[in-house]
């Protein structure tokens, strides 16, 4: 594993933050997680076009441009040699007196590249259990901002009641998980929420629904409640370290045949082939 802050390459666990940088005092930055197969960062170019729109929303301007931060990523990979590896990329304000107001300063930006932690194979293969809450979040969803408060505490929550994943709910309608996307297949028809500013944009998703036409498989792009969901004959979250997670119970109630459906299983095959190999 390796760390960046800066321009400079450091130890993960070296004390680096002076005390007044904003992601730690504000939460004001933005961020990126992007897998690694095969020494090679998948759609990382989307993933970086997402955290230049991500800190334009909030007013912010990278210190680095796309073009640099791909040369960074290549360069952290090269030092570290890891082959299947997870980047966690962040941008902040930067580093001022804490004072509301942006301070005239350059952004700061951060990175780690870690060896790639996979979810347990008997997870994948049984499935998940998740459970609604109501999301509390604010209307800008589609920014993936550090301000993961109701996402992380939901999280917790969920895993305390022994649920795999808390998925968030907004006037009846059903959004997404704390860190995933959400779809169901329903009569054969694939269907994620619309892109809208309830929810981050996954890439993952838009790869899913990119493969759905490549193979396909209908899909839509549209609301739904939790009775559509629960109705629903497959479930699955949807994010670059789940990649395709079926789900097979929802407060306990089971989906469909309560085990990893075909269509979502074939999605997550067609989802590998994409990267297998990518690195040849
Ligand atoms: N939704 C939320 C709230 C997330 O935090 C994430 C990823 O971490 C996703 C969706 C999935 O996005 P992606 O597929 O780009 O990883």
């Amino acid at each position: 594993a390796i760390g960046f802050i800066n321009g400079e390459w450091i130890p993960v666990d070296q004390a680096v933050l002076p005390i007044d940088e904003r992601g730690h005092n504000f939460g004001d930055g933005v961020y990126e997680v992007i897998r690694v197969y095969q020494g090679t960062p998948f759609k990382m170019r989307e993933h970086l076009v997402r955290l230049e729109k991500s800190a334009e929303a909030i007013l912010l301007t990278m210190n680095y441009s796309i073009d640099e931060l791909e040369a960074l990523i290549a360069e952290g990979l090269a030092k570290t040699g890891l082959q299947e590896a997870s980047v966690y990329l962040q941008v902040t304000r930067g580093i001022a007196k804490r004072v509301h107001l942006f301070p005239d300063v350059p952004a700061s930006t951060t990175m780690t590249i870690r060896p790639a932690t996979d979810l347990p194979a008997t997870v994948r293969e049984k499935g998940v259990q998740v459970t609604l809450v109501e999301d509390e979040r604010w209307k800008n969803c589609y920014i993936k901002s550090l301000n993961l408060l109701p996402n992380v505490v939901a999280k917790q929550k969920a895993t305390d009641a022994g649920f795999y994943e808390a998925v968030f709910v907004r006037d009846g309608i059903v959004l997404e998980g704390s860190s995933c996307n959400v779809f169901l297949i329903k009569d054969g028809v694939l269907i994620t929420p619309p892109a809208n500013r309830f929810i981050l944009h996954g890439i993952t998703r838009a790869t899913l629904l990119e493969i759905a036409k490549e193979i396909g498989v209908p899909m839509e792009e549209k609301e739904f409640g939790p009775d559509e969901l629960l109705a629903a004959d497959e479930a699955f979250l949807s994010s670059t370290s789940m990649e395709v997670l079926p789900i097979v119970e929802i407060d306990g109630k089971q989906i469909g045949a309560g085990i990893p459906g075909t269509i979502s299983r074939d999605l997550h095959k067609n989802y590998r082939a994409k990267y297998q190999g990518i690195g040849v």
